[in-house]
């Protein structure tokens, strides 16, 4: 990649102008999916997440640091770190900061780092213990609930099938709390998966509001695939036909069906039961 002068990486530029070029190129990131898809990029906002990203090993191409930050002993560790990676540190305004991420209470420091997803191929069903897959989800805040839930208990990683919110919009990057920079993801069609699963191993387990079995009344044998539906139409009869098993989580009220991420957290805290202890 050819970068121009005041853009080498491992450089520091002072960035004052809303309309400078790289300001414009990360509010592209943030604003649109299509600069995500094309540059392979995408933004994060705050300390947190840039530890965590840089701790991870992931790529970091642009690390924007407000006043606030450049007095944070943390936050400049974090800029060292990525400045010898090779990122371009930018030093911002809270002003620069705010029109970057659209906030009027920015975070004060915002990260751009490089996109990483896997394939179906790359999956080891031996050191796999429960992977999360998720048919055509749309909501951002779900898609980041769910993989930092998946995170928080242990589960080995998130595969989306069809078309899907974008992991690395940033309203799911922010839902995930830094947890995709832990959870690996995966993509794949429909297509793609039900000729993945003819190999797996281990069990398959939809979650279907016309399962017929209760989720606590199911053998969850490693490696197992829980099988999330889709927020308005559920699970697609195609990913269902390829479960062993379709269960149902009780409900006593009105509700028809519990929000996505509530019911992934059920399933999981049941699915992990053995690995949850204090
Ligand atoms: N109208 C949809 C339907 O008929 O399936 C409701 C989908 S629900 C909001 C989204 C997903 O959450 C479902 O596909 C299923 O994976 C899961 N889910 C929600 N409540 C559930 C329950 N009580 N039992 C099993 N799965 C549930």
């Amino acid at each position: 990649m050819e970068f121009k002068q005041n853009q080498r990486p491992g450089a520091v530029k002072q960035i004052t102008s809303h309309s400078n070029p790289i300001v414009k190129e990360i509010k592209g990131l943030v604003a649109q999916r299509k600069h995500r898809r094309q540059s392979g990029l995408f933004v994060a906002e705050g300390l947190k997440l840039a530890t965590d990203a840089l701790e991870a090993g992931w790529g970091v191409r642009y690390l924007a640091l407000g006043p606030e930050a450049r007095e944070n002993k943390i936050a400049l560790e974090a800029a060292a770190k990525a400045k010898a990676r090779g990122a371009l540190i930018l030093e911002v305004n809270t002003a620069v900061l705010g029109a970057i991420t659209r906030r009027d209470n920015p975070q004060m420091v915002v990260g751009v780092y490089e996109q990483q997803t896997l394939k179906l191929s790359d999956i080891d069903p031996k050191s796999a213990t429960t992977w999360i897959a998720l048919d055509r989800v749309r909501d951002p805040g779900n898609l980041g609930t769910i993989i930092r839930t998946g995170d928080a208990v242990g589960a080995t990683g998130v595969i989306l099938i069809d078309d899907t919110t974008d992991p690395f919009a940033v309203e799911t990057v922010r839902a995930t709390m830094g947890s995709l920079f832990h959870m690996p993801i995966v993509r794949c069609t429909a297509d793609e998966f039900v000729e993945f699963r003819k190999s797996w191993p281990g069990p398959v387990v939809g979650t279907h509001l016309r399962g017929d079995k209760d989720y606590r009344a199911v053998d969850y044998k490693e490696p197992v695939i829980l099988m999330m539906g889709n927020e308005q139409a559920g699970l697609s009869d195609k990913l269902a036909d390829t479960c062993s098993d379709l269960v149902k989580i009780p409900q006593a009220g009105q509700a028809d069906s519990m929000n996505l991420a509530v019911a992934t957290a059920v399933m999981l805290y049941e699915v992990r039961r053995n690995y949850l202890k204090l």
